[in-house]
C-alpha cells in the first residue's frame, strides 16, 4: 500500500477504546480482555477480534468513566499495539495497518518505542556501572567544590521532594546527609496514634513533618497536573514500583496508592539511600543557615539528643537543599531573617465536606453504585472533582474590578477519613487520608477558594509571610470555635448555605477527636464564605443530592499549597539571593502534591549535580 513504508515495525498508540463496564473484568484488571481486543479490532478496522494475539498489545491506561453524558458507564483504555509481534503472529493485519490514519487525540503512530528515557534503570544501576555514556565526569575540573574529595550536600526535608533529590545526588556520588525535624516512619504512626486517641500532638512528629513529608499519611493519589505522561513523572512513578507499590499505578488513569502502601515504600526508600550512603539523621531539626558573603557554607542542626537547652550543632556543606514543605513556618521566619528572596503567593482556603460513601456513589453511579463494594467491587469507590467559578462581591474591597472567584474540591479521599494537620495546639486546621482499599463509610474532599496577595493586605506587614499569617489567622479562629482540644468546628452543609447553626444532631463524621456545632458561616471574611456558598449550590446542581442533611461540613482547610514562593534560577534551582541554597518542593512554591514534589526533587538533584560536576549529561 502506498505510503505505508516503514510501518511493518513500531508502535500505534490506541486511545479512547471504551469498553461498556457492564463487559469489562473490571478496576483491578490491565490485560487485554475479550471486549477490549473487539474495541481495538473496531479502531483498527480488523474484522474478527478474536484473531487478535493478546500479545501485540500493551495497556497503557485505564479509567472509569461514569459521566452522566455517556449512555452508560465505561471503562476507557489507551493500548499500545506492537506492529512486528502483530504482524509475526497474525500476517492478515498488514493490510488493516497499512491503511491505518493518524486520528486526532485517538490513534498516533510512533516509528520507535515511545517511552519515557527511562531515568529509573540510570538511577537503580549501581554508582560503579555509571560511566562516560551516561555523561557521568569522572574529574571535578570546575566543580563548585574542592576537586580532591566527594561534594557535600545537606537535603533538609524527607518529603518526596527530599527522597527525590537526595536519591539522585546519592546515586552521581555525592556525600548526601539527608536531615529530618520528625521520626522514622514506624516511630511517627505510633506518634499519629497517640494524636488520634489521647490528644497529644507531638510539635516535630504529626501529620506534617516525619519521614516521607506531609504525603505519608494521606489518600496518596498519584495524579498531577504537570503531565502523567512527561519523562519526569514517568521515572518517579516507576521508582515508586521499584520500592514496592504496585505495578498498576502505573496504568491506574486515577493512581492512589493509601497510607498503607506509603509507609513500606517509604522503608524501602530508606533502606536504598543508606545502602547508596546516604546519612538519615531523623529528629534532626535545621534552625538555621551559617552564611558568609551571600553564601551557605553549612548548617545550624538542633537534634533529639541535644535538645533542649545543650545548643545546636554545626555543620559545613557545600550545597544546602532545602525541602521542607508548607508548614515548616520556623524555617520561613529563619529564612526572612537572612533576606533570602520570598514572595507571597497564591492558594486556596476553605472547609472540608464529608458525606456518605454509600450517597457519592449513588450520585455518581446510579443503579451501578451497588457494584462498588466497599473498594472489593468491580468499580472504583465514587469521586468526584469539580471547579466552579463564581461571582466576586468583595471586589471592591480588593480594588480589582469584575472579579471572580474560582472554588474547586480540592484532595478528594473517596472512603477515607478527616484528619487533623496542625502542627501547633493554638491552631486547627484539616485534610483527608484513606487507606488503599478505600474502605471507610465516608467520602470526604475540601471545598477551597483562591486567595491572593489582595487578600493578605491586612497582614502586609509580615512581607513575604503575609499569607502564612492570613492562614493562622483563620486555624486560630477554627480553634476557638472548635472549643480547644482539636475539637473541629462543623456545620451541616443544609445549614451553612442558610447562614445557620445546625441546632439538631449533626450527622456522624470520620475526625476521630470530635465535632462542635459552630457557625463556620462566620469563619471566613464575607466574600470567601458567599463564594463557598454559592458554589455549593452549583456543585448541587450538578449532582443532586451534594447538599443534603447528611453532608457534613468540617473547619478548617488553609494548607492547600505554599502561601509563598523562594525565587530561585530556573535552570539551577538556586535561591536568586543566596548561593548554595537550594529551595525545592511544596513548600518553597514550585509543586502542589506528590508527584510534582518529587519531580521537582529530582531534577534538582541533576540540576546540582551537574554543578558539582559530577553529571554532564541532559535530563
Ligand atoms: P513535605 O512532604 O511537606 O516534606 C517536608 C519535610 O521537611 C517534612 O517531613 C518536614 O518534617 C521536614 N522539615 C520541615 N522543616 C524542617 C527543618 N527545619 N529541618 C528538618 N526537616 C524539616 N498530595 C498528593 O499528591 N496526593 C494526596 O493524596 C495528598 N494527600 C494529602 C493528605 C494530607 C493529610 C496532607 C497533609 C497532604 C497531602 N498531599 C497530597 C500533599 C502532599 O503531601 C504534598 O504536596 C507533598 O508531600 C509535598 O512534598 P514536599 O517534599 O515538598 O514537602
Amino acid at each position: 500500500v502506498e505510503g505505508s513504508e516503514g510501518r511493518e515495525s513500531g508502535y500505534w498508540r490506541l486511545s479512547k477504546l471504551a469498553v461498556p463496564a457492564r463487559d469489562d473484568p473490571g478496576k483491578d484488571f490491565t490485560g487485554i480482555s475479550l471486549p477490549l481486543l473487539q474495541a481495538i479490532a473496531k479502531a483498527i478496522k480488523f474484522p474478527v477480534a478474536s484473531m487478535l494475539p493478546d500479545e501485540a498489545f500493551t495497556v497503557i491506561r485505564k479509567s472509569f468513566d461514569a459521566r452522566k453524558v455517556l449512555k452508560e458507564p465505561q471503562f476507557t483504555y489507551t493500548v499500545d499495539m506492537d506492529v512486528k509481534k502483530l504482524l509475526d503472529m497474525e500476517p492478515r493485519a498488514w493490510d488493516f495497518i497499512a491503511r491505518l490514519e493518524p486520528k486526532l487525540g485517538a490513534v498516533e503512530y510512533m516509528p520507535k518505542e515511545k517511552l519515557a528515557s527511562d531515568l529509573v534503570s540510570m538511577l537503580n544501576a549501581s554508582s560503579k556501572g555509571y560511566d562516560n555514556e551516561l555523561g557521568i565526569k569522572d574529574t571535578h575540573n570546575g566543580s563548585i567544590c574542592p576537586q580532591d574529595k566527594k561534594p557535600r550536600v545537606a537535603v533538609i526535608g524527607s518529603g518526596p521532594s527530599g527522597l527525590f533529590a537526595s536519591l539522585v545526588l546519592g546515586e552521581l556520588g555525592a556525600e548526601v546527609t539527608l536531615l529530618e525535624r520528625g521520626q522514622p516512619v514506624e516511630q511517627r504512626g505510633r506518634d499519629i496514634g497517640a494524636l488520634a486517641v489521647r490528644r497529644i500532638l507531638q510539635s516535630e512528629s504529626n501529620f506534617c513533618f516525619g519521614e516521607g513529608g506531609a504525603g505519608t499519611w494521606s489518600d496518596g493519589k498519584l495524579v498531577t497536573r504537570i503531565g502523567r505522561n512527561t519523562d519526569g513523572v514517568q521515572a518517579v512513578m516507576k521508582t515508586f514500583v521499584q520500592f514496592g507499590a504496585p505495578p498498576n499505578i502505573l496504568v491506574d488513569g486515577k493512581p492512589h496508592l493509601g497510607t498503607d502502601k506509603l509507609v513500606p515504600l517509604l522503608r524501602n526508600f530508606r533502606h536504598h539511600l543508606r545502602q547508596l550512603g546516604v546519612t538519615i539523621r531523623f529528629n534532626a531539626r535545621v534552625d538555621d543557615l551559617m552564611v558568609e558573603d551571600g553564601q551557605v557554607k553549612g548548617i545550624m542542626v538542633s537534634d533529639a539528643e541535644l535538645r533542649p537547652g545543650s545548643g545546636s550543632q554545626k555543620l559545613s556543606f557545600d550545597a544546602v537543599v532545602l525541602a521542607v514543605g508548607h508548614s515548616a513556618r520556623d524555617t520561613y521566619n529563619m529564612l526572612q531573617q537572612h533576606n533570602v528572596d520570598m514572595s507571597p503567593k497564591s492558594f486556596s482556603v476553605g472547609l472540608r465536606i464529608e458525606h456518605p460513601q454509600e450517597l457519592i456513589n449513588s450520585i455518581q453511579y446510579s443503579e451501578l453504585a451497588a457494584e462498588v463494594q466497599k473498594g472489593r467491587g468491580r468499580i472504583p469507590v465514587a469521586d468526584y472533582k469539580i471547579v466552579k467559578s463564581v461571582g466576586e462581591k468583595g471586589a471592591e474591597e480588593l480594588d480589582i474590578a469584575e472579579q471572580s472567584r474560582s472554588c474547586y474540591s480540592f484532595c478528594m479521599c473517596p472512603g477515607g477519613q478527616v484528619v487533623l494537620t496542625s502542627t501547633d495546639p493554638s491552631e486547627l486546621c484539616i485534610n483527608g487520608m484513606s487507606f488503599s482499599r478505600r474502605a471507610s463509610k465516608w467520602a470526604n474532599s475540601a471545598l477551597v477558594v483562591t486567595v491572593s496577595s489582595h487578600d493578605f493586605k491586612p497582614f502586609q506587614s509580615h512581607g513575604p509571610l503575609a499569607g502564612v499569617e492570613f492562614q493562622r489567622e483563620f486555624e486560630r479562629r477554627a480553634a476557638v470555635m472548635g472549643g480547644g482540644n482539636f475539637v473541629v468546628p462543623a456545620q451541616r452543609v443544609t445549614d451553612f448555605i442558610s447562614n445557620r447553626l445546625s441546632v439538631t444532631t449533626l450527622p456522624p463524621s470520620s475526625y476521630r477527636l470530635g465535632v462542635r456545632p459552630s457557625k463556620l458561616h462566620e469563619l471566613f471574611t464575607p466574600y470567601i464564605t458567599e463564594a463557598l456558598q454559592q458554589s455549593i449550590i452549583m456543585i448541587d446542581r450538578e449532582m443532586p443530592g451534594f447538599v443534603s442533611s447528611e453532608a457534613l461540613l468540617h473547619g478548617v482547610e488553609t494548607r492547600t499549597s505554599s502561601p509563598l514562593q523562594i525565587s530561585r534560577h530556573g535552570e539551577t534551582y538556586e535561591s536568586t539571593s543566596l548561593r548554595g541554597l537550594y529551595p525545592i518542593g511544596e513548600g518553597a512554591g514550585y509543586a502542589g502534591g506528590i508527584l510534582s514534589a518529587a519531580v521537582d526533587g529530582m531534577y534538582c538533584g541533576f540540576a546540582l549535580a551537574k554543578q558539582l560536576s559530577l553529571f554532564h549529561g541532559d535530563i
